[in-house]
């Protein structure tokens, strides 16, 4: 399996390249040249497994120059029950009459992240191990909240590595921003930006695209890699979770072997999504891939129109970590949809650059409405739907959960549309306590409270214990308190590595 960029620009590389490289050097996206089919058979002969032996299928149709057994030691390192609070790393559980939640948060920091930042670390230390390292590999990060603290607990510790994390200051919650910056590990740099997350993103692709400067950096001793969604590693774990739902679908004989389900995707920097389609095009039955934003709704504007436009008010909204305006993975969706075509890839992806939008042919536009529905919630709405699950099945969802289930709410009162479907569950609902308890109880339930002791009622009130990734965190003391300009992150890192 070679992997090749969305734009045309490198040569072809195998996946431990791909995944040590991060990003193409000149622009764009690693993707696989032919995505693998998954025989119907073997499938079948997946029911009732456990999600590492899923795990092992799925990754070695991607990960063709690994060896088997390097690929079974990243996954008995990543899911087991020191990571996961669930046996099943990420149980299913029904909600309505036909869908059901997939929740993908009992990793180390509550949040969908770790399901792929678990195992990614180790996908390239297998990959800098196969290459040969002369270089310290430097991996930078930018994130919304929840990838922050992923990424550093997946790279803490590990030989050889890195990790700088560059937040948005003031951008992330209060349990976001403890989580990241109590991390400990001596190989961990936290860095709050004064700035929002697309800064923080503009200014991380910058400086890898930045030729020079890694030339210069490269004489210092040190190499960047990435471990945004924007590095295939990150994305392939994805992958998996979306055939695991399914066959326990199966096995829970909800649906027949072979029958159309419905994904619920949350989406912000649509990777999340991507892995779905991926796993549809892989031969997984799915029906209805339906991608959910919130008040920052670029991607169902653009799926609605053809148009991507990113010149609109930045909204900070609830779902903090949905608030995008670049979605960096619909390049390599469009790549698929377009049949590989990266000379259009490259046009539309610099307009967006130079212009903050592009418009994709029609062909292009009814071609993704085949498998993709978009619709978006508003703050409002979103707490309603907190509150109304609660109401209706006991069951507790976070802000980003809700924006999901309320765009699903929409998609069947508008299509009628009964297929089972799964809700991607992407964090738990104690990561974003303090609008959870506000949806729950009202706009003053949270007046004058810290958000330890939010937490403390939160539980009490819903039954579900305080995940443990967040039990104790107002304890630990806080390690990283570098704050800087967006501008400014090539001296961050000059003086984070000692240059
Ligand atoms: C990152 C994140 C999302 C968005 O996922 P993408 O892959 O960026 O589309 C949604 N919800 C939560 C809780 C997240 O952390």
């Amino acid at each position: 399996m070679k992997y090749v960029s969305t734009r045309a620009n490198f040569n072809r590389v195998n996946s431990a390249e791909a995944i040590k490289l991060g990003m193409v050097p000149s622009g764009g996206l690693f993707v696989p040249e032919q995505i693998p089919l998954i025989d119907a058979e073997k499938l079948v002969g997946l029911v009732g497994q456990g999600y590492r032996e899923v795990a092992r299928e799925i990754l070695g149709l991607f990960l063709t120059d690994y060896l088997p057994e390097e690929i079974d030691e990243c996954i008995q390192r990543a899911y087991n029950d020191s990571n996961f609070d669930h046996p099943d790393m990420a149980p299913l559980s029904k909600l309505g009459d036909s869908s059901y939640i997939l929740e993908l948060w009992h990793g180390p920091t509550a949040a969908f992240k770790d399901m792929a930042l678990q195992i990614m670390p180790h996908f390239l230390s297998q990959a800098i191990r196969k290459l040969g390292a002369e270089r310290e590999t430097v991996i930078l990060v930018a994130t919304s909240g929840d990838t922050g603290k992923a990424a550093l607990e997946g790279f803490k510790n590990v030989p050889g590595i890195k990790i700088i994390v560059f937040y948005p200051h003031g951008g992330v919650s209060r349990v976001q921003e403890l989580q990241m910056t109590t991390t400990d590990g001596d190989n961990t740099f936290v860095v709050a930006v004064r700035g929002n997350f697309d800064d923080c993103q503009n200014a991380v692709k910058q400086v890898f695209g930045d030729e020079a400067y890694n030339r210069f950096l490269a004489e210092k001793g040190y190499e960047l890699s990435s471990a945004n969604s924007i590095n295939w590693g990150r994305l392939l774990p994805q992958i998996v979770y979306y055939f695991w739902a399914y066959l326990d679908l199966v096995g829970k004989e909800a649906v027949s072997q072979g029958d159309k389900v419905n994904f619920v995707v949350p989406t912000g920097n649509f990777g999340n999504i991507l892995a779905g389609y991926y796993a549809f095009r892989m031969g997984l039955p799915v029906n209805k891939l339906i991608c959910a934003s919130n008040e920052n709704r670029v991607l169902t504007d653009f799926f609605a129109t053809g148009k991507y436009d990113r010149k609109r008010e930045f909204i900070k909204t609830v779902s903090p970590s949905m608030d995008i305006l670049i979605s960096s993975n619909l390049e390599r969706f469009l790549f698929e949809v377009t049949g590989h075509d990266g000379r259009k890839i490259s046009e539309w992806l610099g307009q967006l650059n130079t212009e903050g939008q592009f418009q994709v042919d029609e062909n292009t536009r009814r071609e993704t409405g085949h498998i993709l529905c978009a619709g978006y919630a508003g703050e409002e709405e979103t707490l309603e739907t907190i509150k109304t699950v609660f109401e209706n099945y006991g069951y507790t969802v976070d802000t980003h959960t809700a924006v999901g289930v309320k765009v699903y709410e929409d998609y069947v009162r508008r299509t009628g549309d009964r297929t089972v479907t799964v809700l991607d569950a992407t964090a738990s609902p104690f990561k974003f306590n303090r609008a959870v308890l506000k949806a729950l109880r009202g706009p003053e339930a949270d007046t004058g409270k810290d958000e330890f002791e939010i937490l403390r009622e939160l539980e009490q009130l819903t039954g579900m214990e305080i995940h443990r990734g967040l039990q104790q965190l107002d304890a630990k003391p806080v390690r990283h308190d570098r704050v800087s300009d967006k501008g400014e992150i090539k001296r961050d890192i000059e003086e984070i590595l000692g240059l």
